[in-house]
């Protein structure tokens, strides 16, 4: 047929064909045909309005990355040994957005790959290995980052922690302890990583590093408490640990007010991990580090990635970093950002079941609980929400150590209009599951 397969023929074929433990989204999946800006259009000829998929940080099948990809694909794609204008313009270009001490770039072709190189560096700078990683957290796909991320290995097909890895607590303010006055949240939660770093210390071992999502996403779209990060970067190198932060989600100035999620917590971290939104859905990923790491990391071994920084994924990496300028798109994520929270807190004050509405630009979550008081979640609620919507042509996901977060993270070209659809649905499918759940 002109579409190809039908959805049972692919979900059969991928039954043979694929590993098989690689979920497929929604009760009912969707076979996805073509992208444009905020939509996507499956194989009915049906637009979906896509609020989920980060990765296509400016819009799917923008033409200014599209362009971009073309041009440099069809003139000379080849590795970084051989001189070439992109890397150096774009490496330019991506400090530009960042504090003045990162610097250095290492270039890689995902997220967990860009993880893994930060893990490098700092055993090149401190010789360590001891992990301090915040629960429920994910940061990929590899063993050893399997290892940091207590959202795989402390779940099923997880072995648990290993003894160099250390939990601290999600700083999540919704489900502080009661006691806690709100304006402390951020010491309180930072003292858990004095108590963590206490015990390393009594076991004579010390810290290799603290590595955090700036905005954890995996736990539930968490905006950090202020002064959270302050206090724990200055713990972490107290005891000569290097702060990574992992932007892989929350970067590229998805929060509006900051290119970075770490800047809203006035830190600069020692290493910064991107990838998802770095290409618009191209592959990419980068490391960035102050000069003082890079350095420690030179250290004999070369470090050469076959595909990192190559031209092509250079020009649509610098695309995307000047559309997102040009078309004052930060802006845009503070202005619809709030619009959207606004929105949502207008549902909040009709539907009991919204116990917290939260994010930064266009990173948001709504929390569902089948009881404000208790707040236990209504996991059910929040998955017939995702599913209810998507019947209604809205993507969106569920996340946190309940799944009974709704996450969304549109777009950074997300208009009023589109604003307005997602609140019309999340309103119509809140009244429907509230009336069919009950
Ligand atoms: N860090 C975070 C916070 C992520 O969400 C992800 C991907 N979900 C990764 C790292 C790994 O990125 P990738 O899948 O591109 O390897």
């Amino acid at each position: 047929t002109r579409n190809g397969r039908s959805p049972d023929e692919i979900i059969e074929l991928r039954r043979e064909l694929l590993l098989p433990n690689l979920s497929i989204s929604y009760d009912r999946p969707i076979k996805f045909v073509r992208g444009d800006g905020v939509w996507l259009i499956d194989d009915g000829g049906r637009a979906y309005l896509d609020c989920f998929n980060n990765v296509c940080h400016i819009g799917h099948t923008h033409p200014a990355v599209v362009e971009a990809m073309a041009k440099q694909a069809g003139t000379l794609n080849t590795n970084t040994r051989y001189l070439h204008d992109n890397i150096v313009a774009y490496a330019e270009r991506l400090t530009e957005t960042l504090p003045k001490d990162l610097t250095v770039v290492g270039f890689v072709n995902s997220g967990s790959e860009a993880n893994s190189l930060a893990l490098r560096m700092m055993r090149a700078h401190t010789g360590r290995e001891n992990a301090i990683v915040l629960d429920w957290s994910y940061h990929g796909t590899t063993q050893e980052l399997i290892e940091i991320s207590p959202y795989k290995f402390r779940r099923k097909g997880g072995t648990g922690p290993k003894s160099h890895v250390h939990i601290a607590p999600v700083p999540d303010g919704y489900r502080a302890p009661e006691t806690w006055r709100e304006e402390e949240y951020g010491t309180r939660f930072a003292e858990s990583v004095r108590d963590l770093l206490a015990i390393m210390k009594s076991n004579g071992e010390n810290p290799g590093f603290f590595i955090a999502e700036s905005i954890p996403s995996v736990a539930g779209q968490v905006v950090l408490p202020e002064g959270y990060l302050r206090e724990v970067y200055e713990l972490v190198r107290e005891a000569g640990g290097v702060c990574i932060a992992d932007e892989v989600q929350v970067g590229f100035g998805r929060v509006g007010s900051h290119w970075w999620g770490f800047e809203t917590q006035g830190v600069v971290p020692d290493i910064v991990t991107m990838g998802k939104p770095i290409g618009d859905g191209h592959p990419m990923g980068a490391t960035v580090t102050k000069r003082e790491i890079a350095e420690s990391f030179n250290n004999g071994m070369e470090y050469f990635n076959t595909f990192g920084g190559n031209p092509v994924s250079c020009a649509v990496g610098l695309a995307v970093l000047d559309v997102i300028e040009r078309d004052k798109l930060r802006d845009n994520a503070v202005a619809i950002g709030k619009y959207l929270i606004d929105g949502f807190g207008d549902l909040q004050a009709r539907y009991e079941v919204i116990g917290d509405v939260r994010g930064l630009g266009l990173f948001l979550g709504i929390e569902l609980v089948t009881d404000r008081a208790t707040k236990t979640p209504a996991t059910r609620f929040a998955h017939a929400v995702c599913n209810g919507a998507r019947r209604r042509g809205v993507l969106l996901g569920t996340e946190g150590p309940f799944d009974n977060v709704l996450k969304m993270r549109p777009p950074m070209i997300f208009s009023k209009g589109n604003a307005d659809h997602l609140i019309s649905v999340l309103d119509e499918t809140f009244a429907d599951v509230t009336r069919t759940l009950a």
